[in-house]
């Protein structure tokens, strides 16, 4: 691409190889979710309706933080641009929006449920839960808005009859909760299938976000190397 800067040719790139790593680690498939990155100006988001394998970094698009946009002929951005646009400005400390509807995130987020504190890692969100934003029609400001208050205290979110919210202060980390949410969520799925499982204190996910330190995570070599 001509006239483009490299770090922004590199931001475009990775999210592209960020689109195909969500359908190889099973959490997307089609066109289903999509991508921002926080950049100078504004962001970079994904085009709407464009299968992953035929993205190329010139497709991805750039968006002011008023909204308006710039694209290559053919493209326009995703249709949830809106809660993208919000959550980067209503959360300095994100630079990265990930969403996609995994399967088993997607099952307990159509039964309204959020993921309880089965196990220590549901710290990875931030709190004690998984929390599931209440149904809005995608592409909708109200979407938007129930995401944002989702996100309040936590870093990701089922969003109701529709899927999942990770976000990170890089498109790596994002990628990885959304992973890890996943994880969780097949885990809940499973122990549903026998019973109600038992919960983890408050107490004791305090103590695990202690551990972690406020910049999240830091005696986890191997999870910030994710
Ligand atoms: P886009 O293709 O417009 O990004 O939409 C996919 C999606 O997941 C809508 O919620
Ligand atoms: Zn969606």
């Amino acid at each position: 691409m001509t006239g483009v800067s490299e770090t922004d040719l590199q931001h475009r790139r990775d999210i592209v190889a960020a689109c195909r790593q969500m359908t190889a680690l099973g959490i997307n498939q089609g066109t289903s979710g999509n991508i921002s990155v926080r950049v100078e100006g504004g962001l970079f988001v994904t085009p709407s309706g464009r299968a992953y394998d035929e993205m190329e970094p010139e497709d991805i698009v750039f968006m002011r933080w008023d909204g308006s946009w710039d694209a290559t002929p053919g493209n326009v951005p995703s249709s949830e641009w809106r809660f993208h646009l919000d959550i980067l400005r209503a959360k300095p400390e994100v630079n990265a929006v990930v969403h996609a509807h995994p399967t088993y995130c997607t099952i307990l987020a159509i039964l309204n449920r959020p993921i309880p504190a089965i196990h220590y890692m549901i710290a990875v969100g931030g709190g004690n839960d998984i929390p599931c934003a209440p149904y809005a029609q995608y592409g909708t400001s109200e979407l938007s808005d129930a995401a944002v208050a989702a996100l309040t205290e936590r870093r990701a979110c089922l969003l109701a009859h529709h899927g999942l919210i990770a976000t990170g202060p890089h498109l790596r980390k994002a990628l990885w909760l959304a992973v890890e949410v996943e994880t969780l969520a097949r885990q809940y799925h499973g122990c549903l299938q026998i019973g109600e499982p038992p919960l983890l204190p408050d107490a004791e996910i305090d103590s695990i976000l202690e551990r972690w330190g406020q910049y999240g995570l830091r005696d986890r070599p191997a999870i910030e190397a994710a």
